[in-house]
């Protein structure tokens, strides 16, 4: 575990999330694209950055993360068509991920894994509410972070100094990545089988499971791994209930289960120990070494 900065900040702290800040907001730009281009199975590096509207190839000076939009009142600087307030929201949450991710965990690689993931958990996120999709290309992404960083974690442990081992961070071992990978596919592929025969109609898409599959790879087999579906299950229970509140006459509406699946991810990326910890008091457990 990194360090956690508690008291005063000092300016190299204010420096590190400056940075942070400003790293995270470029990758929420290129989450925009992610956003916007995976679920039209269009390529993510050609063409170049251009209004959807009017066509105009945009320059450097209207790709600036956050202020871009915010100078440009959210309009095409060409054409006046609205962009629509999305792209800032993303890219200041995606900001803010790299923030939280480097508050929590320190200046690790631990924290640049999560960090990405975190954008990667955000495309899903709007993509699912918008088109009900996963793309591939988003759990292949996060199981590979996730893979890469167990992989470096569980080397780091074999041939490094303690000193070194604190630069990799926490992260799951190779072995517990795998196991958490293939739980994370068991328990949501079983319950998209279950909810498919209650509700007679698919419950749950095949996006969600390899989901959960690339989360499990970060969270490893641990009692967070538990923390993790219970989340999910009650963010989503709760906004299921609320929606049915809200529309009586729809209750057979399909709601996306990626959004949850990404908010519990979230949680539990960020504060692994507490949702450790409260998993563990709620059933009286003991930890799960791998
Ligand atoms: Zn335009």
């Amino acid at each position: 575990m990194g360090a956690i900065p508690t008291g005063f900040i000092s300016p190299l702290q204010i420096a590190g999330i400056v940075i942070a800040f400003v790293v995270g907001a470029c990758f929420g730009s290129f989450a925009n694209v992610c956003i916007y281009r995976l679920p039209r199975r269009m390529s993510i590096l050609n063409p170049p950055s251009h209004c959807t509207f009017c066509g105009t190839t945009l320059r450097w000076h209207d790709l600036i993360p956050i202020l871009s939009i915010l100078m440009l009142l959210g309009k095409c600087r060409y054409c006046k068509h609205p962009i629509g307030y999305r792209h800032f929201f993303v890219e200041l949450l995606c900001a803010l991920s790299f923030v939280a991710s480097f508050w929590r965990h320190g200046v690790t690689v631990h924290s640049l894994i999560v960090a990405m993931t975190l954008v990667g958990l955000i495309v899903a996120f709007f993509t699912d509410c918008e088109w009900y999709l996963i793309p591939d290309e988003v759990p292949l992404a996060i199981g590979a972070l996730g893979v890469f960083g167990a992989l470096v974690a569980s080397l780091s442990r074999q041939f490094l100094s303690p000193s070194l081992i604190n630069i990799v961070g926490n992260q799951a071992t190779l072995l517990s990545a795998i196991m958490g990978m293939l739980v994370g596919a068991l328990v949501l592929s079983l319950i998209r089988k279950f909810g498919t025969a209650i509700f007679r109609k698919e419950a749950m898409g095949l996006g969600d499971v390899k989901l959960t599959a690339a989360i499990g790879s970060h969270i490893g087999l641990s009692w967070a791994l538990v923390g993790y579906f219970l989340i999910a299950i009650m963010i989503g229970a709760i906004v299921g209930i609320v929606i049915l509140l809200m529309m009586r006459k729809r209750p057979h509406h399909y709601m996306p289960f990626g959004p949850f699946l990404s908010l519990a991810a979230v949680v539990c990326l960020l504060f692994p120990e507490t949702i450790t910890h409260i998993v563990q008091s709620i059933y009286g457990l003991q930890p799960v070494y791998l």
